[in-house]
This record gives C-alpha cells, sequence and structure tokens, in this order.
C-alpha cells in the first residue's frame, strides 16, 4: 500500500482532524504529559508508522516531548531505542505493523495507561467528555452510545468517524490507520 509520508509540522492538525478517537487520546496525553507508558508509545508509535512519519521525524517528534519530562540524555540511553525498534532498525528488525482495533480492543489498561480503545475503556462520562471535544452532539453522541453500551465499539467509531465528516463509512472502521487514510480521502481529495 502506498502511504504518502507526513511532516511533521502539521502532525498536530492532522491528528485533530484525522486520527481515531484512540490516537488523538495518546496524542494529547503526550503533548500534555511529555510522556507515556509503554503501552501507549507502542500504540501511537506504531500508529504514526502506519501514517507515513518517517524514522527521523518520529525521533525528533518523541524526543521533544520527552526530553521535557526525563531529558535528553535519558531518552537517547531508554527510549530513542524503543523507537528504531518500531522501524525495524534495531533488534531483530522485524517491521512491526500498527495495531488492528480488534488488537486494540482486546487490551487491559491499567491505571496510569492511556493505551487501548477509549469506546471499551473509558467510563461513559469521560467518553461522552472525550465526543464532544470533537464535535460529537445530540442525536450522533445517543447513537454512539447506543453501540457502545452494545460493546459494538468499532461500530461506534465508525459512527463517530460519519458524523465527523458528514460522510457514510460502508466498510466500518476494523484499524486506526485505515480510519486515518479514509479521513484524508475525504479531506483532502
Ligand atoms: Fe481506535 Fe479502532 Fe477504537 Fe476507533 S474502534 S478508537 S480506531 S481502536
Amino acid at each position: 500500500r502506498e502511504i504518502a509520508d507526513i511532516s511533521l509540522k502539521d502532525i498536530d492538525q492532522l491528528a485533530n482532524s484525522s486520527f481515531p478517537l484512540c490516537m488523538r487520546h495518546l496524542f494529547n496525553r503526550l503533548r500534555e504529559d511529555h510522556h507515556l507508558k509503554h503501552g501507549g508509545r507502542m500504540q501511537l508509535g506504531l500508529f504514526l508508522k502506519g501514517v507515513g512519519l518517517r524514522l527521523e521525524d518520529a525521533l525528533a517528534f518523541w524526543r521533544a516531548e520527552f526530553s521535557q519530562k526525563v531529558g535528553s540524555e535519558r531518552f537517547e540511553k531508554e527510549y530513542a531505542y524503543t523507537v528504531r525498534h518500531n522501524y525495524g532498525k534495531e533488534g531483530k528488525r522485524t517491521d512491526y505493523t500498527p495495531y488492528s482495533c480488534q488488537k486494540i480492543i482486546s487490551f487491559t489498561p491499567s491505571v496510569g495507561d492511556h493505551h487501548g480503545c477509549p469506546y471499551r475503556h473509558f467510563s461513559e462520562d469521560n467518553l461522552r467528555a472525550a465526543l464532544s471535544t470533537m464535535g460529537i452532539g445530540g442525536r450522533a453522541m445517543d447513537d454512539v452510545m447506543d453501540k457502545v453500551r452494545n460493546h459494538h465499539y468499532q461500530l461506534a467509531c465508525t459512527l463517530t468517524f460519519e458524523a465527523i465528516h458528514s460522510s457514510s463509512c460502508d466498510t466500518g472502521i476494523n484499524h486506526p490507520n485505515q480510519y486515518f487514510s479514509q479521513s484524508r480521502k475525504l479531506l483532502s481529495p
């Protein structure tokens, strides 16, 4: 699959317009806390690789945040390896694949973790608040929450996508990177 590279300077705007809720949440936590635990680093890091962020830009992105929290020396020592590792540049040089919805929904995040699927792992109040910031309200909010109550998390995400983009998504959402590329197709024809 061909992926257009994305540039670091566009990443905040892209996060706001085209990241699914699971990745928006990780992205916002990272920007605010300058830190993410391992599960979050993996989930967001592999997603960003999938959307076409090059290794050098990925390193710059994680370094800019983490060095505010742990210092740049510790970033290079403890965290840069994982970023390179995700791109298959360290260890067994496996080219790690971004996680699917099914995998993300199956996680069991602990307190302080931000990975996982918000439709599955957030409290109802937190989910409603997060959806509001994406511009979901009224009837669309009711429909999304209805799917969540019936444990149809990917359908809830699909309805969110449709409400935000004012466009139907017949295939349904099954992968965060699919959410992203379908969003880009609609928003940058
Ligand atoms: Fe992310 Fe998939 Fe959950 Fe949507 S359904 S928030 S893309 S894990």
